[in-house]
């Protein structure tokens, strides 16, 4: 049997983007280990990763292109995918027009740098306002109020963890979710040292999260009260803006 090597990688299943040490020998994946030495997750990895070797050796897994036909599915070669697609595309919006196509991307092919490189140029060829994405299902309020806000969708405020001093968490699960869009793998480790520091972790929310049982504070209050919270936070911050304007007119 050959000698097993190491083959140092990111998990692309989440924003959260931890360091992977895949162990390979003879193209058989050996194991899946937290990278250790990654600056960002600092040998975090969630169960997820630990399955990228059972989605890997699937046998269902999609390893070529695959055609419907009348009888079923059949296997055919990259070339003639690539031929087809053109074909039928071309056609499809000659007849219906540009919008009868629509695009779906999502995770993890908005983690591969091959895939991102190309994706946005094919989006604006077809020319479709149809796109879909994991952004469309959970992450749309955010980027329509970071653009009313902010002038652009991706100018999202990302909460600098690892140096605030008092965190409110209004409605998020990050020690699950790995953070998500802030990209904090590890999230834990990231709330001690900010107790460790002195510092506030304050979770609201009406479930007794993993969040909430690191919280220094947990208000579980009803939705319909979370609601209302952020109104008045929000309203807050209006009417202090304004203060701050009148303060600083002449
Ligand atoms: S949190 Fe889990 S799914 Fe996300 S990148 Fe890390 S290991 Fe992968």
């Amino acid at each position: 049997m050959g000698e097993s090597r190491l083959h140092h990688s990111t998990c692309p299943l989440c924003e959260a983007m931890c360091g992977i040490v895949i162990e390979h020998r003879e193209g058989e994946i050996v194991s899946i280990k937290p990278d250790r030495e990654d600056v960002l997750s600092r040998g975090h990895i969630c169960p997820k990763a630990v399955a990228l070797k059972d989605l890997h050796e699937d046998p269902d897994r999609l390893r070529r292109p695959m055609r419907r036909t009348a009888s079923g599915w059949e296997p055919i070669s990259w070339d003639a995918a690539f031929d087809e697609v053109e074909r039928r595309v071309a056609e499809i919006r000659a007849q219906h027009g540009n919008d009868s196509v629509a695009l779906y991307a999502g995770n993890p092919t908005v983690h591969n740098l091959g895939a991102m490189l190309g994706i946005g140029d094919f989006i604006r060829a077809v020319r479709t306002r149809n796109l879909y994405s994991a952004t469309s299902v959970d992450q749309l309020p955010h980027m329509v109020a970071s653009h009313a806000m902010f002038g652009h969708q991706f100018l999202i405020p990302v909460p600098d963890v690892d140096r605030t001093q008092l965190f409110v968490c209004i409605g998020g699960n990050p020690v699950a979710s790995g953070g998500s869009i802030m990209g904090a793998p590890g999230f834990p480790k990231r709330i001690e040292a900010l107790q460790a520091r002195g510092g506030r972790f304050i979770v609201v929310d009406p479930r007794r999260t993993e969040s909430a049982e690191m919280a220094d504070e947990w208000l579980p209050i009803a939705v319909a009260l979370v609601v209302s919270t952020v109104v008045a936070i929000a309203v807050a911050a209006l009417v202090f803006r304004w203060l701050a304007t009148r303060a600083g007119d002449p």
